[in-house]
């Protein structure tokens, strides 16, 4: 599976904003962006006229790193999105956050989506008693998601049952206690807390 291997701060000085790709680490002091808030490279700091074409690239470009999608597979995202009722650039961001991984993340258990990522492909979540070990794996709501029962007593994890459950979104539940948590309802715009105008990135893929 192809998957980008460049620093994570990079993308964020690149995109000209926080993409919270590192879990806690974003919300210490050794934040890069924080430290240095300009375009990487030796011309970073050059204030350039962006187009409105730059302009929805990059909005595109910083939707893919937040989730942590390829170009084929976002693509694909929108082209899903495109054929179902309703504003296309709601449902694209909806099926994004339907991606397995991202749920995982959502809930809590893992620090960043690349984090929660891991925890799926090494195998340590059944979707409704069966295993499931795809990122990219789409939920659906009375989905029932739990760690898996040989898992439960890893170190990891039993950091996890001592966890406070903050600022979950309505339409996840996950208890700590018990490892298990389901999806309630499908994610709405208004669920979604992204500054991503997803109407440019619409806008570019239908040229
Ligand atoms: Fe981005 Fe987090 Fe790195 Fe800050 S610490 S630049 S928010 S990935």
């Amino acid at each position: 599976m192809a998957k980008y291997t460049e620093s994570k701060c990079r993308l964020c000085r690149r995109e000209g904003a926080k993409l919270f790709l590192k879990g806690d680490r974003c919300f210490k002091g050794v934040c890069a962006f924080d430290k240095r808030p300009v375009a990487p490279g030796q011309h970073g700091m050059q204030r350039k006229k962006i187009s409105e074409y730059g302009l929805q690239l990059r909005e595109k470009q910083k939707c893919k790193r937040i989730y942590g999608v390829l170009e084929g597979q976002f693509r694909k995202y929108y082209e899903k999105a495109d054929r179902m009722k309703g504003i296309t650039g709601e449902n694209m961001l909806s099926l994004l956050e339907r991606r397995l991984d991202n749920v995982i993340y959502r809930m809590g258990i893992g620090a960043s989506r690349s984090q929660a990522r891991q925890l799926v492909t090494h195998a340590h979540f059944n979707v409704n008693g069966k295993s499931v070990n795809i990122a990219s794996y789409c939920v659906k709501v009375g989905d029932v998601i739990a760690v898996r029962e040989n898992r439960k007593d890893n170190k990891f994890f039993a950091e996890v049952k001592t966890m406070k459950v903050n600022n979950m979104p309505k339409w996840l539940e996950f208890n700590p206690e018990t490892l298990e948590g389901k999806i309630l309802a499908l994610p709405v715009r208004e669920d979604i807390d992204i500054t991503i105008k997803e109407h440019m990135i619409v806008e570019l893929y239908s040229k």
